[in-house]
């Protein structure tokens, strides 16, 4: 079983005479930077201006920079910046203002894993990585918990930096609920892996799949609708309080029996096999690199995508179907 550190294990006080650079004010930037400073250490922003992440930071009392600014001034120096930007932000406005003994962090591993930020000769480079939203870190922190998390770092990275890493946890609340050590390639392959196969691209694609099945079968797109994917929430609900068994516990016995029967006809073998291959492409850099290029491209595929996936009839059904369900706090995008 892996180890799990907690509060006794990480000492606050290595961080008393470091400045902790935070680089982006969204969703993690704002929680980790609040958490850290009500731990008591010093923290500074770096974020562009005129968005509202800008004005979310000066309103919550920090004095925002840029990001070559705050990396200049940072001893810990956390790029919370989208993924698919940091690389070229990283060569242009930190990694000129990163000196030696400098601690370069970040909150998922994809750009250290896949050779994007390169450190400096000295810098070592360490993960802290809620499991969680940045609105949950923040929520829970200030409940008095914390939200687990994940700690990394970089080959040959020294105990010091590790000790400050665990610091940095506990500064966010992180050791509250636990922090488990990892290495880059494991966060970033798993985390990759996860939310390709099963949390976004697994989900989504059974989703709308037994929702066309009941449509082209002729049954009403309302009725599929809370069938594929309103009820979900229930679902995972149950597995989220106590996993598949009691999910089985608590629905019928005639749903139980068909989730043995006709489960298995619809994730195969065969399917296995395509996660497998899925897994291989994370593994050899393929997905990498085909999203950076994308990105290099502009993007012009992914928006194309995402323009297409928007017009699915599930996504008109369900905006109707819920807003005649007050309690649902509904969104749209
Ligand atoms: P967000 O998208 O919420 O925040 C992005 C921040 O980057 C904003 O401050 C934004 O400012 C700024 N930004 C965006 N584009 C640019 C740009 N071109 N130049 C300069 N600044 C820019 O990011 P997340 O907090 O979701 O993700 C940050 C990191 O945390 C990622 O590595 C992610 O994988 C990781 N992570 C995220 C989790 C989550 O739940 N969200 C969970 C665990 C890890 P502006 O408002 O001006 O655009
Ligand atoms: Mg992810
Ligand atoms: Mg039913």
């Amino acid at each position: 079983a892996a180890k799990v550190y907690y509060d006794d294990d990480a000492d606050l006080s290595l961080l008393k005479d470091k400045t902790i650079a935070i680089i982006g004010y969204g969703s993690q930037g704002h929680a980790q930077a609040q958490n850290l400073r009500d731990s008591g250490c010093n923290v500074i922003v770096g974020q562009r201006p005129g968005g509202p992440n800008y004005d979310l930071a000066k309103s919550h009392g920090f004095e925002p920079m840029s990001a070559a600014d705050a990396a200049k001034k940072g001893d810990l120096v956390n790029i919370l910046l989208p993924d698919e930007i940091q690389g070229d932000v990283y060569r242009n406005d930190i990694k000129p203002n990163l000196s030696s003994g400098n601690l370069l962090m970040c909150s998922h591993g994809f750009n250290i894993h896949f050779g994007q930020i390169l450190p400096p000769e000295g810098v070592d480079c360490a993960l802290a990585a809620p499991k969680g939203p940045g609105h949950l870190v923040r929520s829970e922190y200030v409940a008095g918990g914390g939200v687990p998390s994940l700690i990394a770092l970089s080959d040959g990275a020294s105990e010091t930096s590790r000790q400050l890493a665990l610091a940095y946890t506990k500064g966010i609340g992180g050791t509250r609920g636990g922090v488990i050590e990892t290495t880059f390639a494991e966060e970033t392959e798993t985390d990759l892996f996860g939310e390709q196969v099963v949390l976004c691209g697994g989900v989504s694609a059974l989703v709308k799949a037994g929702f066309e099945t009941l449509v082209e079968a002729g049954y009403q797109p309302e009725m599929a609708y809370f069938e594929c994917m309103h009820e979900l929430k229930l679902i995972v609900d149950l597995f989220y309080q106590g996993g598949l068994n009691y999910m089985r516990y608590s629905v019928s016995n005639t749903a139980e029996y068909g989730d043995y029967t006709s489960g298995p006809r619809i994730v195969t073998e065969e399917t296995k096999a395509e996660m497998k291959r899925v897994l291989n492409d994370i593994q050899s850099g393929k997905f990498a690199r085909d999203w950076l290029l994308e990105n290099k491209a502009g993007q012009a595929s992914f928006f194309a995508t995402r323009r297409r996936e928007r017009t699915h009839q599930i996504e008109s059904v369900g905006k109707d179907l819920r807003r005649m369900m007050t309690w649902i706090d509904s969104k749209e995008v």
